[in-house]
């Protein structure tokens, strides 16, 4: 045995990256055959080990060097370190804030073993830990420290985490507490985006953890795992061969050992979880068997499994008790559909088959996404620097060769073209060009292809596009020239949108005004259209374009496109997924170029080809900076290996390889000429791009995660027919949408997979034949204009596919059942012996708007040399701000502004009670003031900070003041206002407060309110059906989500002189273009929002630029850009504006950015709680009615013995529950519910004259609910339908319990998911609380009149409303943890939580308050964690068990 008998921080590290028992076993008790072992080990390659290494150290040193400069370092001896002597090093050193390097410690080695005795288990050994930095900070009580470790990945990792809590754990114990206090955080320090040798390190790359957060998780690791796999014999310890294998010391061993051993691992590329899949399959057919799992029938894993397969009995039995493990088991092993039906079918796993002769085997299914043939084939091999210091992609040299077997095309392109990262687009587009030419030159055009091998160069390449194009000096046509030939579904995009895009800007363009010759060129330059001829010549040309546009010919060519590309044939091919898909390689493990070559080219095929290894390659990079000749020859072994895959699968199948390659086209949108405008246009582009390649991607193997259904039965709905299915596997969720159209986003197929009678096993899935651009933005069921659209679609997909609208999802008995709604003309007929596959499609009624509205601004831009607002807030708000109003003019209208707001105080002072809601509080006023008197306001509201009533109260004193002094204000007068926002629930909002104030106003009698007769209001539901402006009013305000004023707008050419626009964290930048396209070059431009509530999803991932995040919402744009210094991460922009604005929020003449700081809707701790992830406190404006707590005080005493039924359990919980919370609140001793670990009523009593009264009640806004679940039936697996049922049932009592104390207070019940809606819903109208079931002939479900509303929905539909309780439904149960990331969106939190008056429960689980350690390493997700762990530390909780047997479901 050759063990450490003890492990350092880094042993524990790999053990999660590699998650091997048997690595953390063998690396502490050593390997079974040392001496092999030794031998092993000491051939190992070890260039790229070194490279990771080196890219570590030199970004160590780096940082160092600059802490260093930055005189933040303090280096101590590197011996280990005793608590005195860091004591004395941090004592002499004067700073207040630095950072210690150079530290060793040794482990609490005594405290540890103590901690591991008590638990009745061995003490593990721990060797010298060595953090990278400890940061010091030092204050009046105190030092405060925390360990943080260098990193030079470009994310968080969990094996990171692990070291940093680890040393965290070691200092705890080595500090004198009485001097040092642990800062509940540590840190990992990644270098900048953007690349560590070129920026200096950033504070703002400092990825924080609370490590209150990480020790859930890995002190269950430390003192409980850790030692259990240690005390295991060697035989027991779980262990699986491979991918994640790669560079484990013990990978010789491992490898040796399964193909002795015949293990799982003996088939490539098999995953741990699939591994277990397979396992347990056995198992499962073993128990079936009546085998015990010791005994096998076979000797190896893979003979059990061969077995399994050849056992019809076994796997009829396995089908119909577990069909989605057998459904699995099968995509695992390529087994065809009909496999169970053949004898000796293990034959026909050709994996299997591969494994057990040690020979190659082809997988006889079609394969669309590798050409069988091509004219012109080029490979590119991208040398990836582990080491590099550079940013987003790491290519640091590439090849390209080009191989024809057609002699026509010898010596008409580029043979090879190598060079380094910079010439890489200038060398991808000479070739393209080279070829394009030969497209245009022969009349046979030569059909090309583009490969890559792996993954990792596909996505360095397109990485490098994107970035290329939005962060990059390249020439802009070499970048075009690359993306069109080169991203797929590029052309597509251009043949679809382009027509639609051109003939209306064109025509506008024509009929617009005196154009020059300039103006004509312009146009056609960005047509890539000829500039020569006078100037009649030049608009003959746009005229004749325009016509050919309308024409619809270039539609028809479009659908022609996408006949040919059917199957989508990849524009870069990557050649490893290839071969994974079409041939069962005897390689256990996994396997790189080199061992695919060795297996796939000899003997006999390309015997001369030498194919290098990776490390080979780098070596010679490393050494010598030139590995062009082995990356010339790397290609040549790939295009070897590609020629074999294709003998072969062809040799077998002629039909295997569906798709010919196409001849090479590069088409890509680039109209717009200003860089902002550019960008955006691109982005837009790109969404569209990312969102069809992943639908794609998925499409062509099967849509392996897709949900599947089985059908149960039809009936007519209230429009038309609804179909309603079980859910077998996978997750479905309604889309989020605050009205209730219907998109027939998805699309419904029978998964053959399941039905062993139809040989189906060359059929290319139909999703994948599936045209998502030629129908995206057509309104379903489709009419007699639009039905053509259809007819498009390759005749499969007409024959065999559904568009399905997902009407309901909800609990029936222990199964999910979904109803669907259909379109489509497909031939079969639904049948309960059939399973369906439902997937999504892509919809996008808004592409070509944005896409014209932006090309529109950048024609005013350039042609017509007017300002345009839109560009104007982007590059420079403050700018925009300045101009067109003049001091004399800001003064005057703040002073109007002032004079109102006095004239309302006065008012309210008289009592008169209609003055009060017309009174601004002062950040109100402030925002409102501002608003009056300039052209950019970015209102910045956290929740409950009345946003939507100062945007309406400052709107009427907008047209007030321009109303009642006409020639006082000549400038910016708001004659025509549009008021938009993406929800229709939150323009209902603000037009329902418009009202509210309007009356207000009226109802004033001494208050002169002609000027309101002025003023006309007008809801714009639908744009194209809207009248026309009347222009009888002086002004007019017309409210409208944006997609509707675009088109009102659209429809009558309206120029607009100030725009509105609220909840403009959920609005993207570039969507902002369709509503700020009308403004006119003197305007006003009003934003109002919060950052840190739900904000526009983005598919893809952009670079951070230099000058400020153009790719998120417009809010978080301007914020950003209106904030004074440097450029931030996105962690501090979202949570901290930065108002110009002082503390005390006063804003400056300069500023544009105002804070509202009052809070009307939150309670204090609620508020407090809340502000955690605002840059400010609230000043809580309210307290808890002492009503709510008197009337919860009257709830009889619990009567547990008395309860008979699970659900008279759950009910006098949720009694108990809230008479604890009334008892808290009335400061009476109480039993039920334990205390927050964070206590904050003594601070807002002693600071908040709110609770200056004695008879004042403790503020208590936050509860929180663990909810376990349990089932004898169903053990530890209890399924989330179960799961969401009794969290149904336990939040219907709690509303009963309201409900009943106090009847006219308001209920939200948030829930993330619509499944959760819908059982809420379900467990309200089932009654179960029969004691207080009178109640519910008050309730009435969303929005009723009666008093005691509860509004049950999802939290997007809830965004912007709130109510007196919100119980927000944030719990899972253990089988269904992968939900956690949705979940713990902290936007998300945010909105559910913060819609509370007065109080907020919170229903959680443990899955949800200590998740895995890895749910951690998304930073994102971590922020919605701690938010989530902020508020459990703050409540008051109780726990509760429902026993889901009981509850009869
Ligand atoms: S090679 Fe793989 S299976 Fe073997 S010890 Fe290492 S990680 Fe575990």
């Amino acid at each position: 045995m050759n063990g450490k008998g003890s492990f350092s921080a880094t042993d524990l590290a790999r053990y999660h990256h590699y998650n091997c028992d048997l690595f953390i076993y063998n690396t502490y008790n050593g390997v079974e055959n040392p001496r092999a072992h030794i031998d092993q080990v000491h051939d190992s390659p070890t260039m790229l080990d070194a490279a990771q290494f080196k890219r570590g150290n030199d970004w160590e040193a780096r940082l160092l060097t600059w802490l260093d400069e930055e005189n933040l370092l303090l280096t101590v001896p590197s011996h280990p370190l005793k608590g005195e002597d860091f004591v004395e090093n941090v004592l002499v050193d004067e700073r207040d804030h630095f950072f210690v390097s150079g530290i060793s410690i040794m482990p609490p080695q005594e405290h540890f073993d103590e901690m591991y005795r008590k638990a009745g288990l061995e003490p593990v050994k721990f060797g010298l830990a060595k953090p990278d930095l400890i940061e010091v900070v030092r204050s009046q009580d105190g030092v405060m420290w925390k360990v943080i470790d260098a990193k030079a990945s470009r994310a968080v990792k969990t094996s990171h985490h692990v070291q940093i809590y680890f040393y965290t754990l070691c200092l705890n114990h080595l500090l004198p507490q009485s001097f040092f206090r642990a800062s509940n955080a540590a840190a990992v320090w990644l270098p900048p985006e953007d690349g560590f040798d070129t920026n200096p390190p950033s504070l703002d790359d400092l990825k924080t953890v609370e490590t209150s957060l990480l020790s859930f998780p890995l002190d269950d690791f430390l003192f409980r795992r850790l030692p259990a796999i240690l005390s295991l014999p060697r035989k027991d310890v779980f262990w699986h061969y491979n991918p994640l294998c790669h560079g484990c010391t013990y990978s010789r061993d491992c490898q040796q050992k399964t193909i002795d051993q015949g293990e799982i691992g003996s088939i490539s590329n098999i995953s741990i979880p699939e591994a277990r899949l397979l396992r347990s399959l056995l198992q499962i057919w073993q128990e079936f068997a009546g085998i015990s799992t010791t005994h096998r029938r076979g000797e190896t894993d893979i003979e059990d499994l061969a077995l399994l397969l050849e056992d019809s009995k076994g796997m009829q039995r396995i089908s119909s008790s577990y069909p989605v493990t057998l459904r699995k088991a099968k995509r695992i092993l390529a087994l065809p559909p009909g496999a169970k039906k053949l004898s000796k079918s293990a034959a026909s796993s050709p994996l299997l088959q591969a494994a057990r002769t040690g020979k190659i085997q082809i997988i006889p299914r079609r394969n669309s996404t590798c050409p069988k043939s091509e004219d012109i084939a080029v490979v590119l091999s991208l040398l990836l620097d582990p080491s590099a210091p550079s940013g987003a992609s790491n290519i640091v040299s590439f090849s390209i060769s080009t191989f024809t077997s057609d002699s026509m095309f010898h010596g008409k392109i580029p043979r090879n073209i190598h060079g380094d990262r910079t010439d890489l687009i200038p060398s991808l587009a000479y070739i393209i060009d080279s070829i394009l030419l030969l497209t245009h030159t022969f009349q046979n055009p030569p059909r090309t292809q583009f490969y890559v091998f792996s993954s990792a160069e596909d996505s360095a390449l397109q990485t490098h596009f994107v970035d290329a194009a939005l962060n990059s000096s390249y020439p802009t046509r070499d970048i075009r020239v690359c993306i069109g030939a080169l991203s797929q579904g590029a052309a597509l995009l251009q043949t679809t949108f382009q027509p639609l895009l051109l003939s209306g800007v064109l025509l506008d363009f024509l009929t617009k005004g005196r154009r020059n010759k300039h103006d004509f060129q312009g146009i056609l330059e960005r047509m890539n259209m000829s500039i020569e001829g006078n100037i009649q010549e030049l608009k003959q040309r746009i005229q004749d374009e325009l016509q050919r546009l309308q024409k619809d010919d270039s539609r028809q060519a479009a659908q022609q496109q996408r006949q040919d590309e059917l199957g989508q044939l990849p524009r870069v091919v990557v050649l490893k997924r290839e071969i994974e898909k079409s041939l069962a390689l005897p390689i256990p493990g996994f396997w790189d170029l080199q061992e695919c070559a060795s297996v796939l080219l000899s003997p006999g095929i390309a015997p001369e080809t030498h194919c290098p290894s990776e490390e080979e390659i780098y070596s010679v990079f490393a050494r010598e900076n030139s590995p062009f000749t082995l990356l010339t020859k790397r290609n040549e072994a790939i295009y070897a290996v590609l020629v074999s895959l294709r003998q072969r699968v062809s040799g077998v199948n002629n039909y295997l390889l569906v798709n010919e390659a196409k001849v090479l086209t590069s088409t890509f949108m680039d109209i717009c000429r200003e860089e902002h405008l550019r960008k955006l246009f691109y982005m837009q582009q790109f969404e569209v791009l990312t969102r069809l390649s992943d639908l794609w991607r998925s499409r062509i193997d099967g849509c392996p995660e897709a949900p599947i259904l089985q059908y149960h039965s039809t009936r007519q709905g209230s429009k038309r027919l609804e179909h309603t299915f079980f859910l077998l596997s996978g997750d479905l969720d309604m889309v989020a949408s605050d009205n209730d159209k219907t998109f027939f986003d998805y699309l419904l197929v029978e998964d053959r997979d399941y039905d062993d009678t139809i040989q189906c096993d060359a059929h290319i899935p139909v999703e994948a034949l599936f045209d998502d651009l030629a129908v995206s933005n057509l309104v379903f069921p489709l009419n007699k204009y639009t039905k053509s659209r259809w007819q498009s679609q390759n005749l499969i997909v007409q024959k065999d596919l559904l568009l399905a609208d997902v009407r309901d999802i909800s609990v029936d008995g222990l199964r999910t059942r979904v109803t669907l709604q259909t379109w489509g003309e497909a031939t079969f007929k639904f049948s309960e012996e059939c399973t369906y596959r439902i997937s999504p499609r892509l919809v996008d009624f808004n592409i070509s708007k944005i896409l014209s509205a932006l090309f529109e601004l950048d024609l005013q831009h350039e042609l017509e040399g007017v300002s345009v607002p839109y560009i104007q807030i982007i590059r420079n708000p403050k700018l925009f701000n300045q101009e067109n109003v003049g001091p004399e003019a800001r003064k005057m209208l703040e002073k109007a502004g002032n004079e109102m707001q006095n004239l309302f105080r006065m008012l309210d002072g008289l009592d008169v009670e209609a003055a009060k809601p017309l009174v601004l509080k002062a950040s109100q006023n402030r925002a409102a003031k501002h608003i009056l008197s300039n052209r950019l306001s970015v209102i910045w509201g956290p929740p409950g900070t009345g946003k939507t009533h100062t945007i309406a109260l400052s709107l009427l004193r907008l047209f007030s003041v321009y109303a009642n002094a006409p020639n006082q204000f000549d400038v910016l007068s708001p004659r025509v206002v549009f008021v938009t926002a993406v929800t229709h629930a939150a323009i209902d909002a603000v037009l329902k407060k418009l009202t509210y104030l309007v009356e207000c106003y009226k109802s004033i009698d001494s208050l002169p309110t002609e000027w309101l007769d002025k003023v006309s209001i007008e809801h714009v539901t639908n744009g194209n059906d809207h009248a026309a402006p009347s222009g009888s009013s002086a002004f007019s305000l017309y409210a409208g989500t944006i997609f509707q004023l675009y088109n009102f707008s659209k429809r009558y050419s309206i120029l607009v002189d100030c725009i509105v626009i609220d909840e403009a964290g959920q609005l993207a930048l570039s969507s902002a273009a369709l509503v700020l396209r009308s403004l006119k070059p003197s305007s006003r431009i009003v934003i109002a929002g919060d950052s840190e509530q739900l904000s526009p999803i983005m598919v893809a991932k952009y670079p951070q630029l230099k000058t400020g995040p153009l790719f998120g919402s417009i809010l978080d744009s301007l914020m950003y850009v209106s904030r004074p210094g440097q450029v931030g991460s996105s962690d501090t922009r979202s949570s901290s504006p930065f108002p110009d604005d002082a503390s005390d929020g006063a804003s400056s003449s300069q500023s544009t950015i105002v804070q509202l700081t009052e809070n009307f809707r939150l309670n204090p701790d609620l508020g407090e709680f809340v502000s955690t992830i605002y840059s400010k406190a609230f000043r809580p404006q309210k307290v808890q009615a002492r009503r709510i707590a008197l009337a919860l005080s009257s709830i009889p005493q619990s009567k547990t013995s008395q309860a008979t039924s699970e659900y008279l359990k759950i009910l006098d919980f949720a009694q108990r529950f809230l008479l604890g919370l009334s008892h808290i609140m009335l400061k009476r001793p109480q039993r039920d519910l334990s205390p927050p670990l964070l206590s904050n009523l003594k601070e807002h009593t002693h600071s908040n004259d709110l609770y200056s009264s004695d008879v004042a009640p403790h503020p208590l806004s936050l509860a929180l609910i663990q909810l376990y679940t349990i089932s004898r039936k169903h053990r530890d697996n209890v399924g989330y339908e179960l799961h969401v049922k009794a969290e149904a049932a336990l939040t219907a009592a709690l509303i009963a319990v309201i409900q009943e104390y106090l009847p006219g207070e308001d209920i939200f019940v948030a829930t993330p998911h619509r499944i959760q809606r819908q059982a809420v819903r379900a467990a309200l109208l089932a009654q179960h609380f029969e004691t207080l079931s009178e109640l519910f002939d008050e309730m009435t479900l969303d929005g009723g009149k009666k008093k005691s509303t509860v509004t049950v929905d999802t939290i997007e539909r809830l965004q912007g409303s709130e109510a007196a309780f919100v119980i927000c439904l944030f719990s899972l149960p253990q089988s269904h943890i992968t939900d956690l990331q949705f979940l713990l969106e902290r936007r998300r939190l945010n909105v559910a939580i913060s819609r509370a008056k007065s109080m907020c429960i919170l229903m959680s689980s443990n899955e949800v308050l200590r998740p895995a350690v890895g749910v951690l390493t998304d930073g994102e997700t971590a922020k919605g964690y701690t938010f989530l762990r902020a508020f459990a530390d703050r409540a008051w909780s109780s726990n509760v068990s429902v026993d889901i047997d009981a509850l009869n479901l």
